[in-house]
């Protein structure tokens, strides 16, 4: 049985969005009532979240936006770049320790006293970018925990693989000339699918040329597709790659059940996808692995996948 770290504190929940908003507190209620039911509570080791010191998020965007995000929460504007990005006037601080939470999760890693963690955190980040705030996302608290590894705890390859439907865009614009972390996305595409990006030919540049892969799934796929691409094109560039340390953003809105897509993936899929991260985590980089909750909007079966996905984390 592993040590698997468990990061969450009750502050993500006053990162409030507008009525009807589909990343809501609520999702992480329901995440930690699962957990609880599921007897999985006591089988991890609880991490506590401080807010990332700035530094850190610096690493990754520009002062000038970080002050743009503080001063919009400051004003009590509704929105960030676009209506889909809620804030309130404590959506910065949240954002903070949604990313610091990481952090924490990285430091219990790294002295050894977990094997892998799961960051039950919000606001999610894969979306956002080095100058912009995307699909309900503001700091992007994966690839701050990237830097993070490299910079305070000198680790040198990372690999950052990222199964929530829809494509991280952030987190390739912000690796994609970047030869030290290695970005695997699969999501669903084309047809309507947010954002737009992550198609097959979309493989970084200048000197991160060949570290990033995208793998699209056209709507209405699920586990079979998944199965296939996973096995052919993840497992054998992460061989290649020889990551140290893996992280993950984990979305569970490609669930059939979950509307925010249109792909059809099963909790067998959803299984089979957290059990063949931690088959690639045992094998190359012993173990590492840090897990991060990015989407998952149907709240009546988000908070089974996301038990599912740490039983694996602790059992396998
Ligand atoms: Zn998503």
């Amino acid at each position: 049985m592993n040590r698997t770290g468990f990061v969450y504190d009750e502050r993500y929940l006053k990162h409030i969005t507008f009525d009807g908003h589909p990343e809501c507190f609520q999702r992480l209620e329901a995440i930690v009532a699962g957990l609880q039911e599921a007897g999985l509570m006591e089988k991890l080791v609880p991490i506590a979240a401080e807010p990332a010191n700035q530094k850190w998020i610096e690493a990754v965007h520009s002062i000038h936006y970080i002050v743009r995000i503080e001063d919009a929460c400051l004003m009590g504007l509704p929105d960030v770049d676009h209506q889909d990005n809620s804030i309130c006037r404590d959506t910065y601080d949240i954002a903070l320790l949604a990313a610091g939470g990481v952090l924490k999760a990285i430091d219990q890693l790294m002295a050894g006293r977990i094997d892998n963690a799961f960051c039950a955190v919000r606001p999610p980040g894969h979306h956002a970018e080095t100058e912009k705030a995307m699909g309900f996302c503001f700091f992007n608290n994966v690839a701050i925990g990237a830097r993070y590894l490299q910079q305070h705890w000198g680790i040198e390859k990372i690999a950052i693989i990222d199964f929530d439907v829809h494509h991280g865009n952030g987190t390739q614009q912000i690796f994609e000339n970047d030869s030290s972390v290695f970005y695997y996305s699969i999501h669903e595409h084309p047809s309507f699918a947010y954002p737009g990006t992550g198609r097959d030919f979309e493989q970084g540049s200048a000197e991160g040329e060949g570290y990033t892969l995208n793998t699209p799934i056209l709507p209405g796929r699920g586990d079979m597709d998944y199965r296939k691409k996973l096995t052919t094109d993840m497992v054998p560039a992460i061989k290649r790659f020889e990551p140290e340390v893996l992280l993950v953003s984990a979305g569970f809105d490609g669930h059939s059940s979950d509307l925010m897509s249109g792909v059809n993936l099963s909790a067998e899929g959803y299984k089979f996808i957290s059990e063949t991260l931690m088959n690639l985590a045992n094998r190359y980089t012993g173990g590492r692995l840090i897990s991060v909750l990015e989407g998952g909007y149907n709240l009546d079966i988000l908070s089974s996948l996301v038990a599912d996905h740490l039983k694996v984390l602790i059992e396998q």
